[in-house]
């Protein structure tokens, strides 16, 4: 593994890698790096010549000023966790680039003026209530696909609007690069992995794990309840959990949204039917305890 910081490296190395034909996959990430983040590394180590793995909390892509600030920076350990990963598995990469540059060396215009737009996709869930957030995700992204000229990008299903986003992305700007949507890695309790999680306190750590148990009921039920009973089940099951169960310290789960969608186009359906082609995907926000969680369910 090789730790590079500045843009012009990164060049140099792509630059030298493609002139031996390699292949290069790239994973993008925010570090804090965690199971989730190396089973996306492990597979680009296993399908390319080359990895770029970057590290970046991308400023551009937060609407919320504390969000960024509290945003975990865990640099030497999330180095130490991408050695001890290359040194358990067997790969077909020779090289894995750290890339872990400044915002300046990112951003060295300053911020960019460039906005992406996606259309419906970003009309639904995630989009309307984070403003600015896919166009700052799909701006960061662009960058890296230029500096690493990648032929796999990784990125995992837990952010699953964040796939159909950067599929269109790639339709956009026309890159010959192929997207690998990876499955979520969830701790032994169900709790989807999170680089947020470790902000929650033990005991709403404790609580996390029901929002996924809720999400399997609600894959069960799918089988004979119509799509706005379960959409309003699972909501209600969980603003009421406190209400229920033993929750110490006034915590309380408080849902953003829980939508039902098709899994291409992220449109909320009405009816099961409705995506019979592509697949129902539920995809859910949660506060809890000041962090918020977010998770998919497929149908
Ligand atoms: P982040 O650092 O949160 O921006 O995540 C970087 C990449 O890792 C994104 O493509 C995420 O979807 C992916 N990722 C984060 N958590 C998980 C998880 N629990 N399982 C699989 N992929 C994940």
């Amino acid at each position: 593994m090789k730790q590079i910081t500045r843009a012009a490296d990164l060049q140099s190395a792509v630059k030298q890698a493609k002139e031996q034909n390699l292949e290069i996959g790239l994973v993008p990430t925010m570090g804090a790096l965690h199971e989730g983040h190396l089973s996306l590394i492990e597979r680009a180590l296993k399908e390319n010549d080359m990895v770029v793995v970057s590290l970046f909390v991308n400023p551009i892509q937060f609407n919320n000023k504390e969000d960024l600030e509290k945003y975990p920076r865990t640099i030497d350990a999330d180095l130490k966790l991408i050695e001890s990963l290359i040194a358990r598995i067997e790969c077909r990469a020779k090289e894995l680039l750290a890339f872990t540059p400044s915002v300046e060396e990112m951003y060295p215009q300053g911020e960019p003026k460039e906005v992406y737009h996606f259309g419906p996709i970003e009309e639904v869930m995630e989009g309307p209530r984070r403003p600015g957030h896919f166009s700052g995700v799909a701006v960061v992204v662009r960058r890296l696909f230029d500096l690493a000229q990648p032929k796999r990008a990784y990125f995992g299903e837990k952010d699953y609007q964040q796939i159909a986003v950067i599929r269109s992305l790639l339709e956009q700007i026309k890159y010959p690069i192929e997207l690998v949507p990876c499955p979520i890695v969830r701790a032994d309790d169900g709790l989807a992995l999170s680089s947020r999680n470790m902000r929650l306190s033990p005991a709403a750590r404790a609580m996390a794990p029901a929002i996924n148990a809720t999400l399997e009921q609600a894959a069960e039920m799918a089988e004979y309840e119509e799509v706005d009973d379960v959409k309003e089940w699972v909501l209600d099951t969980l603003a009421s959990y406190h209400e229920v169960n033993d929750c110490p310290d006034g915590l309380r789960f408080e849902p953003e949204y829980f939508e039902i969608v098709d899994a291409v186009t992220l449109q909320p359906i009405a009816e099961w039917a409705n995506a019979e082609q592509n697949g129902a995907v539920g995809c859910i926000a949660v506060w809890l305890d000041g962090v918020r969680l977010i998770d998919i369910v497929k149908f």
